[in-house]
C-alpha cells in the first residue's frame, strides 16, 4: 500500500521539520525526492543522507517559493531531468507572530509572499506538468490555527486559512485533469518553528489537546503519504488534521 516507486517528488522547505519527515517518508515508499530549501545547505544536505540511508533517492535544490521564476524554473528543470512530477508537496512557511496593534506591513507581506505565494507559484508551475499527464497530487501544509485561531498569530493564522480555500479551488479546477488537491492541517509539532516557545505555552497547549501530547513531524509525514499516494485517488479539497484531537 502506498507504493510510490517510479514517482517524482517535490517537497519544499524538506531540509528540516516536518518537511525533512515529509522528505524522508515519501523516499521511503520509492519516490525520488527532491528537497527545496531556502539557505540551510547543511540541513538539506542531511536529509538527502538520510534518504539514502534508507535505501531511497533524491537531490536538494535551492529557491526562495517567494520568487515565482525560481519556482517555476526549479519544477522545469526536474521535469527535464526526471521526465514528470507526481507529487508536490508545499510544506515550506514561516511564522512571524505578533499581536495585532504590532504587526507591520513587511510581517504581513513576506509571511504572505512565502506561505501563501510560495503554495500558489509552485502549484502553477506544477499543474502545467502534471495535467499534461492527467495524474498528480498536491498537499498543502496548513494549520489547525487557521481554524481554530490563536493569540498572536493574526497574520501566520490568515496565510493558513488562505490555503484551505486555495486547495478547495484548485481541487475544483483541476479534478477534471486528473490532479488532486488536499490540505494536512498539523496541530502543535516538535520542530525548529516551536522549540523556542516557552514552557509553560508548550503545556497550556498539551493541556488543550485531549491526546495530551506533542505530535512528530512523522506523524504529520504519515497523513502526507496517503494523500501522495494512488490510494487516496478519490480524494480531493479535503483537510486532513492531524492535531492530536486539539481542535475537532
Ligand atoms: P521549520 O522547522 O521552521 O522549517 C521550515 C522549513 O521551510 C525549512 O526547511 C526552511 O528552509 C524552509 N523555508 C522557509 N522559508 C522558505 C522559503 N522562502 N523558500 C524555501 N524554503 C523555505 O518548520 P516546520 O515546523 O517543519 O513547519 C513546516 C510547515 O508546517 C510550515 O508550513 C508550518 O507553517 C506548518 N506547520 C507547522 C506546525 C508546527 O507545530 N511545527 C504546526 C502547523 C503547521 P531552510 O532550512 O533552508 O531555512
Amino acid at each position: 500500500m502506498f507504493e510510490l516507486t517510479g514517482k517524482v517528488a517535490l517537497v519544499t522547505g524538506g531540509s528540516r521539520g516536518i518537511g525533512r519527515a515529509i522528505a524522508v517518508a515519501l523516499a521511503k515508499q520509492g519516490a525520488y525526492v527532491a528537497i527545496n530549501y531556502a539557505g540551510n545547505e547543511a540541513a538539506a544536505s542531511e536529509a538527502l543522507a538520510i534518504v539514502r540511508e534508507g535505501g531511497g533517492d533524491g537531490e536538494i535544490v535551492r529557491f526562495d517559493v517567494a520568487s515565482q521564476t525560481s519556482f517555476e524554473e526549479a519544477i522545469d528543470d526536474l521535469v527535464k531531468r526526471k521526465g514528470r512530477l507526481d507529487v508536490l508537496v508545499s510544506n515550506a512557511g514561516i511564522a512571524m507572530d505578533q499581536l495585532l496593534l504590532r504587526i507591520k506591513p513587511e510581517e504581513l507581506e513576506k509571511t504572505f509572499a512565502t506561505n501563501v505565494g510560495g503554495a500558489l507559484w509552485g502549484a502553477k508551475a506544477a499543474m502545467r506538468h502534471m495535467m499534461r499527464k492527467r495524474t498528480g497530487r498536491i498537499v498543502f501544509l496548513s494549520s489547525v490555527v487557521a481554524e481554530s485561531g490563536n493569540p498572536g498569530q493574526a497574520v501566520y493564522s490568515a496565510s493558513k486559512a488562505a490555503l484551505l480555500g486555495l486547495t478547495k479551488t484548485l481541487a475544483r479546477e483541476y479534478a477534471s485533469r486528473g490532479v488532486t488537491v488536499n490540505a494536512v492541517a498539523p496541530g502543535f509539532i516538535a520542530t525548529d518553528m516551536t522549540a523556542g516557545l516557552p514552557e509553560d505555552v508548550k503545556k497550556k497547549i498539551v493541556e488543550q489537546t485531549p491526546l495530551a501530547r506533542i505530535g512528530s513531524p512523522e506523524e504529520v509525514a504519515a497523513a502526507v503519504v496517503y494523500l501522495a499516494s494512488d490510494e487516496a485517488g478519490y480524494v480531493t479539497g479535503q483537510v486532513l488534521r492531524v492535531n492530536g484531537g486539539m481542535y475537532v
